[in-house]
């Protein structure tokens, strides 16, 4: 991993490099799962991709593929190791949406029926031909290139 990919006041890149330590549960060439230190409930894993990237918007797009390739084995291991009767799988991209690292990550959840977690979130609604100007808001900007490593 070149140096650019490494943030050295970022507790993940520690975490990543084992300069720290963490409960891990997978590694892969490109990325580690290890346990949440303070979980929503117990057993929440984070899936972080080795290279420091910020925010999800700033992830090449084969490093957000791999990462997202690990969800589906680690969502059972989570949900086959605690009973659990869910799971949230999440992002938290900017400090508007909670984000408190700023090293790209994936929380996988488990949820119980029944606990204490505070969702869903409030929902909103479109008015009139709102929902397809916003449609065509978003799906202009994706003429846009993915970006590469
Ligand atoms: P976010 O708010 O989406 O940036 O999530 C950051 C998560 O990292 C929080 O849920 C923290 O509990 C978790 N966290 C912070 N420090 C550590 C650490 N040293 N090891 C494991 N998880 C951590
Ligand atoms: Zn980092």
């Amino acid at each position: 991993m070149s140096r650019e990919h490494r943030d050295p006041d970022c507790i993940f890149c520690k975490i990543v490099h084992g300069e720290i330590p963490s409960a891990r549960v997978l590694e892969t060439e490109h990325a580690v799962a290890f346990l949440d230190v303070n979980p929503v409930n117990k057993g929440h894993v984070l899936i972080v991709p080795r290279a420091h990237h910020r925010q999800v918007a700033e992830l090449p797009d084969a490093l957000a593929a791999h990462a997202g390739s690990l969800l589906p084995r680690l969502v059972r291991a989570v949900h086959a190791a605690t009973g659990s009767d869910g799971s949230n799988v999440i992002v938290n991209s900017g400090r508007a949406a909670g984000q408190t690292i700023d090293h790209c990550h994936w929380h996988i959840i488990p949820r119980f029926f029944n606990d204490p977690v505070d969702w869903p979130w409030p929902h909103a609604e479109y008015l009139g031909d709102e929902i397809g100007q916003m449609a065509f808001r978003i799906s202009r900007e994706l003429v846009e290139p993915p970006l590469d490593e």
